[in-house]
């Protein structure tokens, strides 16, 4: 096969090709059992197989401790909005710290469950920044504090999650990790629960993933629907009602492929993250010292998965696009509401991606001068 092009989607995003092409050679008959995946049971002793191996798998990437249950879901980040407050809110005060537009959707919809308070928020400075949490107005009685710990469409990252407890504070700690998740390891110690969907860093749309600290089972309004109850999800492995099933296999064959992954004396996500570092430097550290593009974000920040840059003249911006799909380098296009580029490089993102990127920038320039 020629080489694909480089896509720099921010999801659904580019998958590992060793998983698309192990997904196709398995796609008629799954390990000699004549049955295609998408075609078994959730229930039969084949699938049950996979969902174990992805979930051991994953348990052992991220290190998710033994007190925490790990959850297939489904109805992606924007579902979990409402279903986290309809699990964790008991109706009462919830708080947010609003850092670009997913934050403030989840706040938005937490809103209709519970007393959604914003005690922090980057707003007037066009989310380029990430309030201190020394400087959060953490409510006295709040059931859990909110965090998007990757602003998808701004490019701002927590590259240290928030320790609550040194701040005063006993309320669990949220994280919405759609759009960083298994790209770096997770501090448990501070987080009650995580979500995020799938289709950015570990397979196709339609999985959520969803790790709760065991002690936040059980909580549950008595208006949450029982396919979107944690209890009753844990309680039946993920298959209270069917699964989905294909979405589950694809990102077993991701969280497989993350543990062949080595880097130097690393592997898996430490080996995955190092190579993060590598290509979100390749790429700031280029636009930081050319005069003709620019990242608004600060340093302290800026993600290692999305990077949102402009060009300083924007009216050459259909140009630029139209030059990059010729040199095969796809999905530069920035979201509606920031505008310019944005270039997703998630784990599945290879360095010579990024640096194809680069020398097509470079080149662009020059061009242009
Ligand atoms: N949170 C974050 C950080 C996201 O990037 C996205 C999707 N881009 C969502 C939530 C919403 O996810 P979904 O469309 O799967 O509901």
């Amino acid at each position: 096969m020629t080489q694909r092009p480089y896509n720099f989607s921010a999801g659904p995003a580019a998958m590992p090709e060793e998983v698309l092409q192990q997904a196709a050679a398995e796609m008629l008959d799954w390990h000699g059992s004549g049955l295609g995946v998408m075609e078994m049971s959730h229930r039969g002793k084949e699938f049950m197989s996979i969902a174990a191996q992805a979930e051991a798998d994953l348990r052992e990437l991220l290190a998710v401790p033994a007190n925490f249950r790990i959850l297939f879901m489904q109805g992606g980040g924007l579902a979990e909005n409402a279903i986290v407050p309809l699990n964790l809110s008991r109706g009462g005060t919830v708080d947010f710290v609003v850092t670009g537009s997913w934050s403030q959707k989840s706040a938005k919809e937490a809103r209709k469950y519970a007393t959604a308070n914003v005690i922090a928020s980057s707003e007037a400075d066009g989310h380029t920044t990430l309030p201190a949490p020394a400087s959060w107005k953490l409510s006295a009685n709040a059931q859990y504090v909110h965090i998007c710990s990757n602003e998808t469409i701004h490019g701002v990252e927590f590259h240290e999650l928030p320790d609550l407890k040194s701040l005063g504070c006993d309320a669990p700690l949220v994280i919405d990790f759609s759009s960083h998740v298994a790209s770096r390891p997770v501090d448990w110690s501070r987080v009650g629960l995580a979500f995020g969907g799938a289709q950015k860093n570990l397979g196709p749309a339609g999985v959520t993933l969803v790790v709760v600290r065991e002690d936040l089972l059980g909580r549950a309004l008595p208006i949450c629907p029982s396919a979107f109850e944690y209890k009753t999800v844990a309680d039946n492995a993920s298959m209270y009602n069917t699964p989905p099933t294909y979405g589950i296999y694809m990102a077993g064959l991701v969280f497989q492929w993350l543990k062949r992954q080595r880097e130097g004396d690393l592997t898996g996500i430490a080996a995955m993250e190092a190579r993060n570092v590598a290509k979100a430097r390749l790429l700031y550290d280029f636009i930081d010292q050319s005069a003709f593009y620019v990242n608004k974000v600060a340093e302290n920040c800026r993600s290692r998965m999305n990077i949102p840059f402009f060009l300083r003249d924007e009216s050459r911006n259909d140009v630029f696009l139209a030059g990059a799909r010729e040199r095969g380098l796809l999905q530069l296009k920035g979201h509606k509401s920031v505008g310019g580029m944005r270039a997703s490089i998630y784990n599945a993102m290879p360095l010579a991606g990024v640096q194809a990127l680069v020398s097509y920038m470079r080149d662009f320039e020059k061009e242009q001068a």
